[in-house]
């Protein structure tokens, strides 16, 4: 069935319109948008990767929510912006203008239902600045709107314990946390007997890039055919299970943080006046 890894009760789209109209305390309810891709990961690694971590994280914090938090998900977003990745088959982009204008119109229905709090958690490293975009957008729009833009491995979690140093730092596509974590969540997709490694060369100014990494906009294609960037060999699926089972925990504190929070009192119509150009101060 189409709730995936979100357990059934707590997925929005199963619910009917005057179960949603009834839903005490709307304000306050989490709506979560898990935002994935579908993109090439490796020889070893389905395309569906990040649409997989995307719901597959957010599905388990979900399942270890207490009742009285009020939350719910909605479908993933399975096309993202990956046009890094579109020189490898099974890569479907969407252009950063029609991603921004999906998530922005995605939220406004959110919002016409009676939510407040809307909590976008993206996987897709190619995409957050768009997720950002299209929650200012909403925030202009309707001041009493809580959207929060956030990326699923930005909370604490456990994967830091099992990789290198060097794949900390240049890790940045189908490496090893990736690939322990689907073979937490999709065992039957990961192919290890074609799993290669692939690292960026370390980038060559220190003051551009203290770290090494890539400073300036790249394609997989740079870094070799294999359309890995990192190294999945060392991966294990009971690191999987680690990572997965930390990154839920993180998560589901995240989300009972959000449906208690009381942030600044704003006005509802601030959209309206900043568009008549009326208060814009420093502009
Ligand atoms: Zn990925």
């Amino acid at each position: 069935m189409l709730h995936g890894y979100c357990p059934p009760a707590r997925y929005l789209p199963y619910l009917s319109w005057t179960q949603i109209a009834a839903l005490p305390d709307r304000a306050n309810t989490v709506v979560v948008l898990p935002a994935g891709s579908t993109e090439q990961h490796g020889p070893h690694l389905p395309c569906a990767v990040d649409t997989i971590i995307a719901a597959g994280v957010m599905g388990h914090a979900l399942a270890r929510l207490p009742a009285e938090v009020p939350a719910y998900a909605l479908s993933p977003i399975h096309y993202g912006k990956s046009d890094e990745h579109l020189h490898f088959p099974g890569t479907v982009t969407l252009d950063g203008t029609t991603l921004l204008e999906t998530v922005t119109q995605v939220g406004e229905s959110v919002y016409r239902m009676g939510f407040r709090k809307l909590l976008i958690v993206n996987a897709h490293g190619g995409q957050p600045q768009v997720m950002e975009m299209a929650a200012r957008e909403l925030r202009l729009r309707h001041g009493d709107y809580v959207v929060l833009p956030h990326f699923t491995w930005r909370v604490p979690h456990a994967a830091g314990r099992f990789l290198s140093e060097r794949e900390k730092r240049l890790s940045m596509h189908a490496g090893h946390a990736e690939t322990a974590i689907l073979m937490a969540l999709a065992p039957e997709t990961v192919h290890m007997q074609h799993a290669v490694a692939a690292y960026p060369p370390e980038f060559p100014s220190k003051v551009l890039s203290p770290d090494g990494r890539p400073a300036c906009a790249w394609t997989a294609r740079d870094f070799g055919d294999s359309g890995v960037i990192g190294d999945p060999l060392p991966a294990t699926p009971e690191q999987g299970r680690e990572i997965l089972d930390s990154l839920a925990e993180s998560w589901a504190q995240g989300i009972t943080d959000l449906h208690r929070l009381r942030w600044v009192e704003r006005d509802s119509q601030s959209w309206g006046r900043a568009h008549h150009g009326g208060d814009i101060a420093g502009a």
